[in-house]
């Protein structure tokens, strides 16, 4: 008997070489194959006919071979075999490299399914290279597409899945019957063998279900095992609530998203408990306003907060934020970053560490070891998406169970929000400030850039300020005809050119620390009209008096990206415009770009972006810090997320711990699910 835990070689039929080849596509046991999931699948109903069928695409095509399959010897190492098709109507031509069973394979008379590219072939006639076949007569019409080396065709995968299954009749299921019972599902067993041998659209339907059920509701389940396991007890009180005198300080009324949030979390660092809370909140919602009320309530009762933000100069512009905030009210701020004098980082340190210092604003600078806190109460992230899970765990264990707040001015649809966050409580900004204008957003091709620069001038001249954000910093020779802007080359170009006689300031990531600061206080100030600049803006940038961004190449970004770089202006009264050049007017990829124009609800725009660009890369790579989902595609299934998420809340309410013979296997894979050194706190 064969366990699913038992080594791939433990399988008939993998020598040595091929678990080689198993082993570097990720295959090391039974399991792994049995869960070495189909990239998709071929519908062969819906076979087309060669006339009909477009190029350069995915086809399937219904077809009789009508001649003997022909070798051609090319060169060394190099064998062709190719055949001619018929469908009846048209013929068509299809080439193998260097795969001599194909005469055996292929037998002339036969009809096949064939699956693949169609590229032009001459003149008059199309071809296929390498496709897949299915011979009509097996009756087959529905058929799973693996990832593919040479080693590991579909063919031998198959073989491979059937020895395995054959050999494993019984498999142990990580969800207990009840749950089963409970939502509808398959057992393990069946729906593996139905992913990898669907014989019905359903049953594959049904199949996929239980699958991403399984890994969604391990995921949650262990997400809120951490939830609850993190709720140890707190000596960071709040006793006293101060916020009315924080409003005294700030020179605006707050929204009543922004006063809800505070409450939200004054009463959790009054519970006893810690706070462990994400604002979510659209850029210039004013998530900085509600983090200073909370710092204020958490100094004024005898504790030390931390800001962390991911670049030098988001800190810096917080720490003056924070500066004119505080000015009067006897709290001692400090600004701590790679570039800080050693010296000043001494003292700094020291403050902190007597308790000198009530608040300390900084980079990843104030994670390192050498940093300490006297009683550390707050540990607020911003922009969260930019650092990973176990950066944000490094901050709160400077203290003894402080106040956790992480801030994020990336919109993530629910679902996503639900687990990736999983383990924290909500509070979301969904009101603007009083005042704020609709930015009016225009998606142009390449053709309308002198008038965008021409409207630019315009505002300009009327003593407003503005950006152009290029997608590189600068072009080398090799890339010279490359058609993506850069910003040191843009700089050079408008400065003595269209935009002679302003002055235009430069910034991008790679600049040292002390210029990036100069630049952006220089913009801030008013000295400099125009900033040229990479996506370092993004993040917190606040220069209300600049009214008008373009962006260029604005289709090498997503759109929550463009959305928050578009943030940057429409920051103060007057009306600010946001126009997105696209590298090519006729671009299909274009008309996404014009999801910016119709809507300003960051919500609505990650809800699109994640359709359209999938959860790998909304979230980035591996930055969330999260087990390896996978079928990834399953975190856009809302309803299977929030069925999960429901499901797990029921059975940790209820038993908390997983006791119980029938939960043993699936508490074992939560551990095992975990173990890679996901840091929550
Ligand atoms: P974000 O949520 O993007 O971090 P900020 O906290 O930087 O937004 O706030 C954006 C701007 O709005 C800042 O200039 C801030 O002073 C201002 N602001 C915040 N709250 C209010 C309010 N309630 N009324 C008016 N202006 C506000
Ligand atoms: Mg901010």
């Amino acid at each position: 008997m064969i366990k699913p835990s038992d080594n791939i070689t433990a399988l008939k039929g993998v020598g040595t070489k091929r678990a080689e080849a198993l082993n570097k596509a990720g295959i090391y046991t039974v399991y792994d194959l049995l869960t070495y999931f189909p990239r998709n699948y071929i519908d062969l109903s819906r076979g087309m006919s060669i006339r009909s069928a477009p190029l350069n695409e995915d086809v399937c095509i219904r077809a009789f071979v009508g001649s003997v399959p022909r070798e051609h010897y090319i060169r060394k190492g190099m064998t062709t075999y190719s055949v001619d098709i018929t469908d009846g109507e048209s013929v068509m031509n299809i080439v193998f490299f260097n795969n001599k069973y194909i005469p055996d394979m292929l037998i002339n008379g036969e009809e096949y399914y064939f699956y693949g590219k169609i590229t032009p072939f001459g003149q008059r006639y199309k071809s296929m290279t390498s496709p897949k076949f299915f011979r009509v007569s097996d009756g087959i019409t529905f058929r799973p597409v693996y990832p593919q080396t040479s080693l590991l065709n579909t063919n031998y995968i198959e073989k491979l899945l059937k020895t395995a299954f054959d050999s494993i009749p019984e498999m142990e299921d990580y969800l207990p019957e009840k749950i089963r019972n409970d939502y509808c599902l398959m057992c393990l067993r069946d729906a593996l063998v139905n992913i990898h041998f669907p014989t019905s659209p359903d049953l594959l339907s049904e199949a996929k279900r239980r699958v991403s059920f399984e890994s969604l509701f391990l995921l949650q389940l262990g997400l809120s095992r951490l939830k609850i396991k993190s709720r140890k007890s707190t000596g960071t009180v709040i006793t006293e609530n101060y916020s009315d005198d924080f409003l005294k300080l700030l020179p605006f009324e707050l929204t009543g998203a922004q006063k809800r949030a505070i409450n939200d979390c004054v009463a959790d660092m009054s519970s006893g408990l810690p706070m462990n809370r994400l604002l979510q909140g659209d850029v210039g919602s004013g998530k900085t306003a509600v983090s200073a009320a909370l710092i204020y309530n958490i100094v004024k009762n005898g504790f030390q907060a931390a800001i962390m933000a991911p670049t030098e100069v988001l800190a810096t512009q917080h720490y003056k934020t924070f500066l004119s905030f505080f000015e009067n009210a006897g709290i001692n701020v400090a600004l701590l970053t790679g570039s800080t004098p050693a010296k000043e980082k001494k003292l700094i340190k020291a403050g902190l560490k007597e308790g000198r210092v009530d608040l300390v604003i900084g980079t990843h600078a104030i994670i390192q070891d050498d940093v300490e806190f006297l009683n550390l109460g707050l540990a607020v992230t911003d922009e969260q998406h930019r650092f990973g899970v176990a950066q944000r765990g490094k901050l709160g264990a400077k203290g003894k169970n402080p106040h956790i707040l992480v801030m994020s001015a990336t919109p993530i649809p629910r679902t996503l929000s639900l687990i990736i966050y999983g383990d924290l409580d909500i509070s979301i900004l969904d009101e603007m400030p009083a005042g704020r204008q609709k930015i009016d957003t225009f998606a142009v091709g390449p053709d309308k850039r002198e008038r965008a620069y021409a409207y630019i001038k315009k505002h300009l001249l009327q003593g407003y300020q503005g950006y152009i954000v290029c997608p590189l910093v600068d072009i080398d020779e090799e890339e010279a005809d490359s058609e993506r802007k850069a910003s040191v080359n843009l700089y050079n170009e408008l400065k003595d050119g269209f935009f002679k006689g302003f002055k235009l300031g430069l910034l991008y990531g790679r600049m040292k620390a002390d210029e990036k600061k100069t630049v952006m206080s220089d913009f801030s100030q008013g000295k400099t009209d125009l900033l040229i600049s990479t996506t370092v803006i993004e993040v917190g940038v606040d220069v209300p008096n600049a009214v008008i961004m373009v962006i260029e190449n604005a289709d090498c970004f997503g759109l929550s990206q463009l959305h928050q770089l578009r943030g940057r202006v429409g920051r103060g009264e007057a009306k600010s415009t946001c126009i997105l050049i696209a590298s090519d007017e006729n671009r299909e990829e274009n008309q996404r770009l014009k999801i910016l124009e119709s809507t300003t609800d960051g919500f609505k725009i990650a809800d699109e972006d994640l359709k359209l660009r999938g959860p790998g890369d909304f979230l980035g790579s591996r930055q969330h810090g999260l087990p390896d989902l996978k079928i990834s595609n399953m975190l856009s299934d809302g309803d299977t997320v929030r069925e999960t998420h429901y499901a797990a809340e029921q059975l940790l309410k209820n038993n908390p711990t997983l006791e119980g013979a029938e939960y043993d296997a699936l508490k074992k894979r939560v551990n095992e699910m975990f173990s890679h050194g996901v840091v929550l706190n």
